[in-house]
């Protein structure tokens, strides 16, 4: 029964006890938090009054709230005080901080550094970085800030601890930061320095190549100009400037039409503004007027520079002093008219001479003989068309090429040029596309002399496909007559240059004889009928040359 008491009166002293400790508690909580400013202790000798300076409560409340945690120390290092900051970055309940050595919150290696600062603290103001082991063992790199205070009983430590992981994890990531800025500061330096090499060796070799052009421009035989896209001049070499008696100050207000001869001004700026428009080469012979006011022929070609996308940069032009070739020509013009003309009257005897040995009736001529005279009269008859077309050409140069006009039936036309020409060339097929009915005026001879040459070269230049097509349509009111091979046929090139005088394509394949004159004549003749002569070729594919006359 009395053990039963005692167990009872023991349950009911764990109570109160527990009550006092939860009331403790909370008393402390008050006191931190600056919620009480006096409290009553019961000790033996009674009750005790206890009063809180109001500049504590402040600073109690300051302390509770800070991010850093405080520790306060004795001399002996046994913590005093310490905010709930210090017992959670210790990882410790608080009510088993205050009482402990503060060392024992330090690992062992720091130890010895923290009693070092420790023991200075006391005379000077100290800072240093420490390892603050964690509950969980784990170091975390601190700033102690180490001040002495003064308290009722005594001098004290007051030391702030500052968590540095967050700075140092910063600082880390900084310093990685950094490294990585400095790495591509060096690679940036790096390429910089190949770039302004780059650049540098660009500029030389620009102002090499820059120089090299004027030396070349200015020492050339040639008089040189550069120009826009859009036609304005950007400059002009030494040569011009010495041909024209201009300077280069008048660069700019020079207008070079007027250097053109007017009767060459018109065609000149007609292909001018056709090149301009189309980025298709200049090419065209006129005469400058040169510093003494004499004119002289000039060949002018001009071509663009294109960048990589195909646009035109500029364009370079150079004009070619051909007075002189000018002048040879019109003599070897000259000496053509004269000997073809000195060579047409002889030729003309001996054929007739042969004539009449061949149809010598008072005694039959041996056989051999007969095919000696045959074979003569042929050779004969070549010699007297290329000098009848050597005659021609001077006519054309004199501007003498006449004949008589009539009606001429363009498709009886044909079809007798195409019986000539099958009659001529019987391992060739000529295939005809013919309508009746087309009458132009003109002379029957000429018109027959440029069928016949286009028939002739289109055997001439397709030595393995010997297929030739002859058409004559009609295109409103004009006739088209074409004949079409599928021979060596034209590069682009050659297309521009085949009418001109005595040109011929470079004969690799040694095909063909000619002199370069049947497609300057057929030109003029057809031109003289206000007709326009033409070609449509494809290297390796075959050629379509073509006239075109205007209906009655
Ligand atoms: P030629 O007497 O040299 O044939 P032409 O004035 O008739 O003179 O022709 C000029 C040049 O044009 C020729 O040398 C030849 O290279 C080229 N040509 C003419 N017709 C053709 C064709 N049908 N196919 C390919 N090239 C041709």
């Amino acid at each position: 029964m009395e053990q039963q008491h005692s167990q009872e009166s023991l349950l009911s002293q764990i109570e109160e006890l527990r009550f006092q400790l939860d009331e403790a508690h909370e008393t402390i909580d008050a006191i931190r938090t600056g919620q009480v400013d006096a409290l009553i202790v019961k000790d033996g000798s009674g009750h005790q009054l206890y009063t809180l300076k109001t500049a504590d409560q402040t600073y109690r409340v300051f302390i509770e709230k800070m991010s850093e945690g405080a520790v306060t120390i004795n001399k002996q290092g046994i913590i005093l005080y310490c905010n709930t900051r210090f017992a959670i970055m210790a990882d410790t309940p608080l009510e088993h901080t205050i009482g402990q050595p503060l060392v024992s919150f330090v690992p062992e290696k720091s130890k010895a550094q923290l009693e070092h600062i420790i023991k200075d603290s006391w005379t000077n103001e100290c800072r240093a970085e420490i390892i603050l082991k964690d509950g969980g063992g784990k170091d975390m790199q601190c700033l102690f800030s180490c001040n002495t205070i003064e308290l009722d009983n005594g001098i004290a430590l007051s030391i702030i601890i500052t968590d540095l992981t967050l700075l140092k994890n910063t600082e880390s990531a900084l310093q990685a930061r950094n490294a990585e800025l400095f790495e591509a500061h060096a690679a940036t330096e790096k390429l910089n320095n190949s770039l302004e090499d780059t650049v540098r060796q660009r500029t030389h070799d620009l102002v090499i190549s820059r120089e090299h052009f004027k030396l070349l421009t200015n020492n050339i035989d040639q008089m040189t100009w550069t120009n826009l896209p859009t036609g304005e001049f950007i400059s002009y070499n030494q040569r011009w400037f010495d041909y024209t008696g201009l300077t280069a100050d008048d660069e700019h207000e020079i207008n070079w039409e007027m250097l053109v001869h007017p009767d060459d001004l018109a065609p000149t700026l007609e292909k001018y503004t056709h090149s301009l428009a189309t980025g298709e080469m200049f090419e065209i012979e006129n005469r400058y007027k040169r510093h003494d006011g004499v004119y002289r022929w000039h060949l002018n070609r001009a071509k663009p520079l294109l960048n990589d996308a195909g646009d035109i940069i500029f364009w370079v032009g150079t004009a070619t002093n051909i007075e002189e070739q000018r002048k040879e020509m019109e003599r070897k013009d000259e000496f053509i008219g004269i000997a073809s003309h000195e060579l047409k009257t002889p030729l003309t005897s001996l054929k007739g001479y042969l004539q009449l040995i061949a149809g010598y009736k008072k005694e039959e001529l041996p056989p051999v003989v007969k095919q000696y005279i045959t074979k003569a009269l042929g050779s004969i008859n070549k010699l007297q068309s290329l000098i009848n077309d050597l005659l021609d050409v001077s006519k054309i140069k004199a501007g003498r090429l006449q004949y008589a006009i009539t009606d001429v039936d363009i498709t009886d036309m044909v079809s007798q040029c195409i019986e000539n020409a099958r009659h001529i060339n019987p391992g060739y097929t000529f295939n005809l596309s013919l309508q009746p009915g087309f009458i132009v005026q003109g002379n029957q001879e000429r018109l027959e002399q440029v069928l016949m040459n286009l028939l002739n070269n289109a055997v001439k230049y397709s030595p393995h496909n010997k297929e030739i097509e002859v058409a004559a349509v009609q295109q409103n009111d004009k006739v088209r007559v074409a004949v079409t091979d599928h021979g060596i046929g034209l590069s682009s090139d050659q297309k521009s240059k085949v009418f001109e005088r005595f040109y011929r394509v470079e004969d690799r394949h040694n095909m063909t004889s000619g002199l370069g004159m049947g497609l300057y004549i057929s030109q003029e003749i057809i031109r003289n009928h206000n007709g326009a002569i033409g070609v449509e070729s494809e290297p390796g594919v075959g050629s379509t040359f073509y006239f075109v006359l205007p209906l009655v």
